[in-house]
């Protein structure tokens, strides 16, 4: 491993400083599952790592907050997937964080870098998409508010800009009852990323949110309006049509080590089937 320099900062604007200052020579770290790796195999060699668990402002914690839930930046999976707001307002992430890596990884791993890491497999990007979540951060100019659809451009770029960084992730409580649910493929549960993840959630009124990822660049958010998907008599053939439309996204890449293209392709349609029929039986019994 190549030799850098280590900042605890204990405020926000300490960190914000050091990263405005530093840019592309500085790293924030949170639980470290994803960076360590790759100061480790050298693809990342940044001057500074700025850790952010010593920040009083971004503590770990998941509160209710004017119609929104707030989870603070270091947050760890464990403890998204325990919480029992997310589990009655948003259970298909509380589903997604529980099953990402293995029980170390999600004592470490935090939502927000999962978020921030911006792999296309990342396993709480559906949901969160699919849930409308925002991201929150702190920069030289303020807190900005973006949202996650915004938020990816391709694996490891975001929209974050320059001394930018996550502060917490926020999600509307949902006005209308909402069924979801994630699924997902992988070769090895604990050890491997997923070869497709997916989120889908229907609400009382028919929208069909579906989000999906290890398929292309970024994870992908579609949406349905036409409340066939949602609509137990809906000819099959109809349905598949408004699927294949809500897929035309995916573009899974040819290099991949996980799966080739035509096995993802495959699976994407077997996963948005089963998550569809979870998220419809949810909804209809007020899970
Ligand atoms: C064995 C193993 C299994 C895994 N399995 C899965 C899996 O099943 N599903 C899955 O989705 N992921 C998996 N991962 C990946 C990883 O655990 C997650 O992406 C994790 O959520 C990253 O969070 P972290 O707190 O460890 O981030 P870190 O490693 O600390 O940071 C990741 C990246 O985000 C940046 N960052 C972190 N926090 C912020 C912030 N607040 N603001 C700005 N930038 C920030 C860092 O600079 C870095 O570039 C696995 C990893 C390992 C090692």
């Amino acid at each position: 491993m190549h030799t850098f320099a280590y900042a605890r900062p204990a405020t926000l604007a300490e960190a914000v400083a050091l990263l405005a200052d530093r840019g592309p020579d500085a790293r924030v770290l949170a639980g470290g599952t994803d960076l360590i790796i790759r100061l480790r195999d050298g693809t990342l060699a940044p001057a500074i790592v700025v850790d952010l668990k010593r920040i009083a402002e971004l503590r770990p914690g998941i509160r209710e907050e004017e119609g929104r839930l707030v989870i603070s930046a270091t947050t760890v999976m464990t403890d998204v997937a325990a919480d029992p707001l997310v589990g009655r307002h948003f259970p298909a992430l509380a589903e997604a964080a529980a099953v990402v890596g293995s029980v170390q990884i999600r004592n470490r791993a935090t939502l927000a870098g999962n978020i921030c890491n911006a792999s296309p497999a990342a396993d709480t990007a559906p949901p969160l998409l699919v849930y409308d979540a925002t991201v929150v951060a702190a920069g030289p100019g303020g807190p900005r508010r973006i949202p996650l659809d915004d938020f990816f451009v391709r694996s490891g770029v975001t929209t974050l800009a320059r001394g930018e960084l996550v502060t917490a992730i926020e999600l509307p409580i949902p006005a209308r009852r909402i069924g979801a649910a994630h699924v997902r493929r992988t070769r090895r549960r604990g050890h491997d990323l997923a070869s497709v993840t997916l989120c889908c959630g229907v609400d009382e009124a028919g929208l069909t949110r579906l989000a999906y990822g290890s398929v292309g660049p970024r994870p992908i958010l579609v949406v349905d309006d036409s409340g066939l998907l949602a609509d137990p008599a809906a000819p099959a053939a109809a349905k598949a049509a408004v699927f294949e439309r809500m897929f035309a996204a995916a573009r899974p890449s040819p290099r991949s080590m996980r799966a080739s293209p035509a096995y993802r392709l495959a699976m994407l349609r077997v996963l948005g089937r089963r998550a569809l029929a979870t998220a419809i039986e949810r909804l209809a019994a007020g899970e």
